[in-house]
């Protein structure tokens, strides 16, 4: 049986009014959410407050009293199942490989299912293993109970990848995990995620991993999302006082205002200087060389602003400065609070700040960086 790709990409999924109840109790109520093609999106809550309920109503394994859930406009409802389910990669804490089966076959099996030839399984199911840091030759026949949980997960997460699925659904995959073991994979995960540009919907109970691994964050409480953002919104403006007590603000960030810029701020380099007088074709090619997707434009020793390689992708003749392409940058002094630079940058949606100490550059704030340290 062969079937037809439902969708090459993701380019939103929104859920409108959605609805399921046991009994009389929502295990979700009146759900309104877009998520957006290309994003990270992580829901997490307490346990019970309906996360694997949404997750599940998106690929259909549980269907919903009321509302929709529509795919680049194409309403879940009116599509077949299993075709839908094979769109989407799913991966679970207790992935479920089947024991009898080897972790080829165990990858293998929607593919075959597919009806594709026996070579083509083989070789993508070489590849995904490849993927996910398992070496062919030790993995390709051995039986799960052989794995250890760590690499059982990764198995889950290339069986997931098994059909090249624009959606992956995740409800938890790592919490069954040692946190160091749990770490890692969130590493390697992260790769994966920049190699495969995929929509991912990611279940998680743990906010570290949340701010690590999401764009977005939608905080779930029972049966409702009440805030939904990046992590800074989150942080900087919890909707209630449970988001504020789930991203833990007062806890990891009351030392925020006796925290200045200098503790946080990565170091200066001199490769980061560029003259404004030089052209900037000549520029591409010097950033290309030292490594540098942004660079800071002085003249005479006095900064002009920033720019980044995709300002200049456009360079063509040879009369155009650098000066003639900077773009404003904030600046902070390295005693400024972390919580004001903070601040400042969300206001001006930067991400990246000089620190100057007097007119000499001594370090950068990169406002990713920073969260990723206070937690
Ligand atoms: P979470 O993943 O956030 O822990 P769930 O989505 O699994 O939460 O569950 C949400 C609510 O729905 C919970 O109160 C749970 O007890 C209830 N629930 C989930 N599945 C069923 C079911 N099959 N029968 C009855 N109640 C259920
Ligand atoms: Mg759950």
């Amino acid at each position: 049986m062969h079937t037809e790709r439902l969708f090459d990409r993701i380019d939103s999924i929104q859920i409108k009014g959605v609805t399921k109840k046991y009994g009389s109790r929502f295990a979700v109520k009146e759900l309104d959410m877009e998520i957006h093609g290309g994003e990270l999106l992580i829901l997490i809550g307490p346990s019970g407050s309906g996360k694997t309920t949404i997750l599940r109503m998106i690929n259909r394994m549980i269907e919903q009293d009321s509302g929709s859930v529509i795919i680049n406009g194409l309403d879940t409802r009116k599509l077949d199942p299993v075709r839908l389910r094979r769109n989407m990669g799913y991966v679970i804490q207790n992935i479920g490989l089947f024991p009898h089966m080897t972790i080829g076959e165990n990858i293998g099996l929607v593919p075959k299912l597919e009806g594709w030839e026996k070579n083509r399984v083989k070789e993508r199911v070489q590849y995904l293993l490849d993927f996910v840091s398992l070496p062919t030759d030790l993995f390709f026949n051995r039986y799960p109970r052989q794995l250890s949980g760590g690499q059982q997960q990764r198995v889950g997460l290339a069986r997931a990848l098994a059909m090249d699925p624009p959606l992956l659904l995740m409800d938890e995959p790592f919490g069954a995990l040692d946190p160091i073991l749990r770490k890692q994979l969130q590493e390697e995960f992260l790769k994966i995620k920049m190699e495969i540009g995929r929509t991912i919907v990611f279940v998680t109970h743990d906010i570290e991993e949340a701010f690590r691994l999401g764009d977005r964050i939608a905080i779930v409480d029972q049966a409702k999302i009440v805030q939904v953002g990046p992590p800074e919104e989150l942080i900087f403006n919890p909707a209630t006082k449970m988001v504020s007590e789930i991203v833990d603000t007062e806890r990891k960030f009351k030392h925020m205002d006796t925290l200045n810029v200098k503790d946080l701020m990565s170091p200066f380099d001199s490769k980061y200087v560029f003259d404004s007088k030089m052209d900037t074709c000549d520029a591409v090619n010097e950033m290309t060389g030292r490594d540098l997707e942004t660079a800071f434009i002085f003249d005479n020793g006095r900064l002009l602003g920033r720019i980044t390689m995709v300002d200049l992708m456009k360079c063509r003749t040879k009369t155009q400065k650098l000066a003639d392409v900077v773009r404003p940058l904030k600046t902070f002094q390295p005693l400024d609070s972390v919580a004001f630079a903070l601040s400042e940058l969300k206001k001006s949606g930067e991400y990246l700040a000089l620190i100057m100490n007097e007119d000499r550059p001594s370090g950068i704030l990169v406002s990713d960086e920073v969260l990723l340290k206070l937690i």
